[in-house]
């Protein structure tokens, strides 16, 4: 018997040496560790300091129910890999204003559990950092509204508002939410910036979309704090409201994923080749001007075997980012898989594309992209050729053959050298306007565009 307990003992301390926790650098291990510590107490010291009424445990079983409902939704609607948005906030904050602070430490709590057993098996000290990350920026919302409430307009945060009192209880509740945000994203942006000093906070918490979402699903927790002050009830009505918007954050999301390429966040081929399509028939059905341009990286390999395939990723983010500062609103950039981009630009004559697109060029060869690693502070040398068709005003092309004019020009411009711009003006046939051709100039393997333009 006690040759078994030995033995159990020895897979049980194995096993908790073999945690991820423990191969963390020592400084994020530490942050990780005092955010839980003090979530932990704070619990501790609030649970004895708080008498259990019946009132507030009905209140927190029915938020309790429905913040598990929309765990539950989650699980059906989003992929099982993707972090989508929630919406638990709209349960949440009413527990962090209406009830006393130990329930808004728990609710975070349990959602994390049900989170990690019903939708996906996270390294468990990420789950217990995230539930301890939200419960602390609970409580210091919850000590915010309790102070201020009292101070600003003597309401009592638990009890019922007088309908007078309602713009400012709310303005109150709003106020909370953010301190909530504020805490938690700091929290979190913390730990990550222990494991990468790159990121920065603005990026982290001021990206367009995290604050749209951000702001949707606050107003939407506001609203069922107030409803739910008034009466329980109200649940009833919030939570097919919930319900429908968690839906629509999944939607967008995968709206997204469909629209866009991942790494460089320009259009994928499929969406970019739909864009042009409609816009070259508008084109030529409007008589108005219209220009393609095709862009390929040069020696792409070579920088891939030079530094690696990360600081590849780099170079396409950072030629993406190029593209999308430097183009029109109405302008389509897609990035048509590898190394190889295009973009659409209506309402553009042939000598303006040719322009635009030796502006792009240049702006490109001047990237200052610094390669890190073994080679260290390297400057990552970077060109790219372009190939430009133009449909000019009144002519009458097609997708297809813009497409295999603009790769002609693409081709040319990599036998007369690369890093630099060739053009194909339609109306003209296929004679080209090239910049002044540089040494080197070879063949260039057939692109994916010509593969497009031909399909
Ligand atoms: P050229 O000047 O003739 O265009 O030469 P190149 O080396 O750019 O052309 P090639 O088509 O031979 O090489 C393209 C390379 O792009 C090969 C492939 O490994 C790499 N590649 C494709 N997609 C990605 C990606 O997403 N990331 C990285 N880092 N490399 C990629
Ligand atoms: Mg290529
Ligand atoms: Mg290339």
């Amino acid at each position: 018997m006690d040759a078994i307990f030995r033995q159990v003992r020895r897979v049980q301390a194995l096993s908790v040496r073999s945690w991820p926790f423990w191969k963390l650098p020592r400084s994020l291990a530490a942050f990780v560790a005092a955010v839980i510590l003090a979530d932990v107490a704070v619990l501790a010291v609030s649970l004895a300091a708080t008498p259990v009424r019946f009132h507030d445990l009905g209140i927190f079983g029915l938020l309790l129910a429905c913040n598990a409902a929309t765990v539950e939704l989650t699980r059906r609607t989003s992929e099982p890999e993707g972090h989508v948005k929630d919406v638990h906030a709209v349960w949440e904050l009413p527990v962090v204003i209406l009830l006393p602070l130990p329930y808004a430490l728990l609710m975070p709590a349990i959602r994390v559990i049900l989170t990690q057993w019903r939708i996906r098996h996270a390294v468990v000290y990420r789950r217990v950092f995230s539930a301890a990350a939200i419960g602390l920026s609970y409580a210091c919302a919850s000590l915010a509204f309790r102070g201020t409430a009292r101070l600003v307009s003597g309401l009592h945060p638990l009890r019922l508002v007088p309908a007078s009192r309602v713009p400012v209880w709310l303005v109150l509740v709003a106020a909370c939410a953010v301190v909530q945000l504020a805490v938690n994203q700091y929290l979190v942006f913390a730990a990550v910036r222990a494991t990468s000093s790159e990121i920065r906070l603005r990026d982290f918490v001021f990206g367009a979309q995290t604050l749209r979402t951000d702001l949707t699903e606050t107003c939407m927790a506001v609203l069922s704090t107030l409803a739910i002050a008034i009466s329980p009830v109200t649940v009833v009505v919030a939570l097919p409201l919930a319900t429908l918007l968690q839906r629509s954050a999944v939607h967008s999301q995968l709206i997204k994923d469909a629209r866009n390429d991942s790494k460089t966040g320009l259009l994928n081929a499929a969406t970019w080749e739909r864009g042009a399509t409609a816009e070259i028939g508008r084109a030529v059905r409007t008589g108005t001007p219209l220009a393609v341009a095709l862009l390929d990286v040069d020696r792409f390999k070579v920088i891939n075997d030079t530094y690696g395939h990360l600081t590849g990723d780099e170079v396409l983010k950072e030629i993406a980012h190029t593209l999308k500062s430097m183009l029109r609103q109405y302008d389509l950039a897609g990035r048509f898989g590898g190394e190889e981009f295009a973009l659409l630009l209506p309402q553009t004559r042939a000598p303006d594309a040719f322009r635009i697109a030796e502006r792009v060029r240049s702006a490109i060869a001047s990237l200052p992209i610094i390669a890190p690693g073994a080679t260290g502070g390297e400057r990552v040398h970077v060109t790219v050729s372009i190939g430009v068709a133009a449909l000019d005003a009144g002519s009458k092309r097609e997708y297809a053959e813009l497409m295999a004019a603009a790769d002609a020009a693409l081709y040319r411009a990599k036998g007369c050298g690369r890093d630099q711009v060739q053009m194909i003006s339609t109306t003209r046939g296929l004679s080209a306007v090239s910049s002044i051709p540089r040494s080197g100039g070879e063949g260039h393997a057939p692109s994916l565009f010509r593969r497009a333009a031909s399909s």
